[in-house]
């Protein structure tokens, strides 16, 4: 059901190109991803078995689901996103068979990506958890890892921010065994997110993006999202404003430009 929805919704649409800088992260996800999934017998041919688990670690908004999104869609494999904090959730029912679930759904919908958001909610280390509940999920899901038959066809992504609390026999091979950092970005992927992220909007002449990079140091994808989602809720704030409304409902900016401007950015 929930790959269902999500094609229908969230990931149709996405390309590597809605993803801004991160291009030697991508780079590798494609090939520990696509790959296998594209073609699996390339892998078996070298001899060596396609990846099963791939850890995305990182600062929260860097991109890491943008990233599970977007290969999903690119490769059209069946995107089963997990939130690790929800699958413990007692109201949902029991969080074992919940998995095993999902590992089942996915198979038999092969190629699939499973991905698990904040994993480690879902697998902290043995020793540091108190509840029996945690300790049988964290076995739970390395034994449905290692009993995934179909190498390759079925990905299992994990994502968190803090890749020291999962429980280490998750990261051994055939389990989580590549990891990838996805960092906060530099200059020119902060400029390529932002001319991702207002593509969309009426830009008045005196946007240099360029320079809005330069300003942004240290702001994640996330971050940077929201600037441009502010910046245009400033200017439209001044439209509706200034503007008038001709009581049937048309708003007519008049006074004010329908633009989004460099003042409303640095505001
Ligand atoms: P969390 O750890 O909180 O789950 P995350 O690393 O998974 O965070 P995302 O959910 O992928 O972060 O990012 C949030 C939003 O920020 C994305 O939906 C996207 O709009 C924007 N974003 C983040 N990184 C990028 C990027 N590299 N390029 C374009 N947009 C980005």
């Amino acid at each position: 059901v929930e790959a269902d929805r999500d094609r229908e919704s969230g990931s149709r649409g996405i390309s590597y190109e809605d993803v801004g800088g991160l291009h030697r992260e991508m780079q590798r996800v494609r090939e520990m991803v696509e790959l296998p999934l594209r073609h699996p017998e390339l892998f078996e041919r070298f001899g060596i078995g396609a990846p099963k688990g791939i850890l995305l670690h990182g600062p929260p908004g860097s991109g890491k689901t943008l990233i599970a999104r977007t290969v999903a869609a690119m490769t059209k494999a069946s995107f089963f996103p997990v939130s690790g904090p929800e699958i413990l959730d007692k109201h949902y029912g029991e969080a074992e068979a919940r998995l095993r679930r999902i590992f089942e759904e996915a198979e038999k919908k092969a190629p699939s990506i499973i991905f698990f958001d904040e994993i480690d909610a879902l697998a902290p280390k043995r020793e540091t958890v108190v509840g029996e509940m945690e300790k049988r999920v964290v076995g739970q899901l390395l034994s449905l890892m290692d009993g995934l038959r179909a190498r390759g066809q079925v990905v299992v992504l994990g994502a968190t921010n803090l890749p020291n609390l999962l429980d280490p026999a998750l990261r051994r091979p055939g389990r989580f065994d590549r990891e990838i950092m996805i960092g906060i970005p530099d200059r020119n992927g902060r400029l390529e997110i932002l001319r991702i992220h207002s593509r969309r909007m009426p830009l008045a002449e005196d946007v240099e993006l360029e320079e809005l990079a330069d300003l942004t140091h240290g702001y994640l994808g996330a971050d940077l999202e929201l600037l441009c989602r502010e910046a245009a809720m400033a200017s439209l704030r001044e439209f509706l404003a200034l503007g008038s409304n001709d009581g049937a409902g048309t708003v007519t900016g008049e006074g004010s430009r329908e633009e989004v401007t460099r003042a409303h950015f640095l505001e």
